[in-house]
């Protein structure tokens, strides 16, 4: 079926098969485990996903792509029409699994609001493995005294390490969008990240990075700046730091200390 691709929908589809085998192999899945796949499209990623014979489910907003999807639906696989983000992710996560992953392309206009919802369910969800834009990649997967490196950056990294799987150039998708792509993997932790409050904690961090171009002093002019100090100079960092120096687990030690 010739089904136009609609840009408002952000659909691109992968055409690539390397790159569809790279991201399954970078999963370990067993056949006691959910996969969550968020805009199946055309099923490309959704017939190798099914290759798992695990459960799968996977959310798409298009009912263009009804005929399409519903034949790949079966006992284990369960496609949703409707919009992701309205979608209660409670719902569908009751049922006991040894693991819970999502693996997706997902639709790019929607890059955070995906994530955000995602990491929200970090406590259930195991592994996050995703197709992005290459500039939000290297946002997502980045270390400090990078460019890169911002609040997206620590938020992302609260509960997970993101990591780059692979570069995906854009003629590896069908039509060809403007940009270059990177398959990004979130896996968990091995030790948690300690966080007292983390309200106060997401305060820090985004009253940090409020002007890239001021030092630390400057952005929490509003904050007891000599009880940051403190804990910054412990840290081997001195009063002329700027926020993008600061590692995510110095600004855990300076949110536990407000
Ligand atoms: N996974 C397919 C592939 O790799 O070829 C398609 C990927 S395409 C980049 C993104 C898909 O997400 C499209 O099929 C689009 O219709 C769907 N989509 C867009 N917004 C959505 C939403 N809010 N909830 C669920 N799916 C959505």
């Amino acid at each position: 079926m010739n089904i136009a691709a609609k840009k408002s929908l952000g659909q691109n589809f992968l055409t690539d098969e390397s790159v569809l085998n790279a991201i399954i192999n970078s999963v370990n899945v067993s056949d006691q485990d959910l996969i969550i796949e968020i805009g199946p499209g055309k099923g490309a990623l959704t017939k190798k996903l099914k290759k798992f014979n695990c459960d799968l489910i996977a959310f798409e907003l298009d009912e263009r792509l009804v005929k399409i999807l519903k034949e790949l639906e079966d006992e284990k696989t369960k496609i949703i029409f409707g919009d992701f983000l309205k979608v209660n992710l409670d719902d569908y996560l009751k049922k006991k699994y040894k693991k819970i992953h999502v693996i997706a392309n997902i639709p790019y206009y929607i890059t955070n609001l995906i994530i955000r919802k995602l990491i929200q369910h970090s406590t259930q969800i195991d592994d996050i493995t995703l197709m992005v834009q290459k500039e939000v990649a290297m946002r997502l997967a980045s270390a400090p005294n990078h460019k890169s490196y911002g609040a997206l950056t620590i938020f992302s990294n609260i509960d997970y390490t993101v990591t780059k799987v692979i570069d995906v150039s854009k003629h590896c998708f069908s039509p060809v969008p403007k940009v270059d792509s990177t398959v990004v993997q979130f896996n968990k932790r091995p030790e948690k990240l300690l966080i007292n409050d983390i309200e106060v904690f997401s305060k820090l961090v985004n009253d940090s990075f409020k002007n890239k171009r001021k030092t630390l002093r400057n952005n929490l002019s509003n904050y007891d700046w000599l009880k940051i100090l403190s804990i910054l100079r412990e840290n081997g960092f001195d009063d002329n730091v700027r926020a993008e120096q600061i590692p995510i687990e110095t600004f855990a030690k300076v949110s536990n200390s407000l």
